[in-house]
């Protein structure tokens, strides 16, 4: 074996090696278990062969770990030119919650009363028969009294249908004036539909006071309405019945989807029915020992579910409840 061309060939593989990898390959081809070199220096014979040979085995040892650190350096400067961070690029922000829409009404609205002087008041939402019906005078053949239509707990407990018995309950602690709202979770035995939950939110309102008057009710509700659908808003009233308001009006708030155009929404009349109100019935004033003679007031009931279906266009109300992150994260 010619140890002098061994070695010039050697020295040019390694010289030549542009990666790593080809690196290693001359490596194991010239100074391997199996190559010339290390077979040629266990058969060696004699001193000086051997000190040639191991000469060469050095020199390309040498010749490998320098060809290596240049190549290992130039993969260092490539990587930091190409993977380049900019320090001054804002970082990933950790994924944050944000309130559910139906909590971000609610806040709204408690804005909107808060900004008007009412007190928000907490009610309960297991109430006996008595709160939940006879005070607010419902009638004994009332649909609502039955177990088909109410979530009764036993005889006379049963999850509220509304949020208007708190209102009793504050007016048996205090004389009027009275400016508050209630809000909070409402249960009536429905089938879930695109329309209905067996569980959904309220507002109710009520004010007290000397010579309150229909046109309170309606600026009140016109305010509210403008807070939540937009300052170009109208309603309008219709008459109803309820049984601890009378009269009794379904407030209509002017469609935001077609301008009153008519529109699939408002069922092509220009209006959207928003919930129920009235003024006091002069029997709930007796019952709690107010002088309806002194004293007015009116109430009003809405529902949260309804203002977010039909502000964002929720075509089901279901989708409030499952909390699916695809759909809750759109608000
Ligand atoms: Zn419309």
């Amino acid at each position: 074996m010619d140890a002098r061309a061994l070695e010039n060939e050697a020295q040019s593989a390694i010289a030549n090696a542009s990666t790593l990898d080809e690196l290693g390959d001359a490596r194991v081809r010239y100074l391997g278990r199996k190559s010339e070199l290390k077979q040629a220096l266990r058969a060696v014979r004699d001193r000086e062969t051997g000190m040639t040979l191991n000469a060469v085995r050095e020199h390309l040892e040498a010749a490998l770990a320098t060809r290596q650190a240049e190549l290992e350096r130039a993969e260092l400067d490539r990587s930091l030119s190409e993977d380049v961070v900019d320090v001054t690029l804002p970082g990933d922000a950790p994924p944050r919650g944000h309130l559910h829409l139906i909590t971000q009404i609610r806040r709204e609205v408690e804005d909107v009363f808060l900004g008007l002087g009412y007190r928000i008041v907490d009610g309960r939402e297991v109430e006996s028969t008595h709160y939940n019906f006879d005070a607010l005078n419902f009638p004994h053949w009332h649909p609502a009294r039955s177990r088909r239509a109410s979530l009764f707990l036993n005889g006379d407990t049963l999850l509220r249908t509304e949020t208007s018995p708190s209102q009793i309950r504050v007016m048996e602690e205090q004389e009027p004036p009275i400016y508050m709202i209630s809000l909070g979770r409402v249960y009536r035995r429905d089938t879930p539909d695109a329309t209905h939950n067996p569980i959904f939110h309220q507002v109710e309102g009520l004010a007290i006071d000397k010579g309150i008057t229909l046109a309170d009710l309606k600026g009140t509700l016109l305010h509210l309405m403008r807070a939540l659908f937009g300052e170009e808003r109208g309603m309008r009233f219709r008459t109803h019945f309820f049984p601890f308001t009378e009269p009794s009006m379904e407030p209509d708030v002017s469609c935001f989807l077609c301008e009153g155009a008519g529109c699939r929404v408002c069922k092509f009349s220009g209006w959207i029915e928003m919930g129920g109100s009235g003024m006091v019935d002069p029997s709930l004033f007796e019952f709690v020992g107010y002088d309806y003679e002194e004293y007015s007031g009116f109430a009003f009931g809405l529902g949260l579910e309804r203002i977010a279906q039909l502000r964002h266009s929720v075509p089901d109300v279901r989708l409030l409840w499952d909390n699916d992150l695809r759909f809750v994260r759109q608000f």
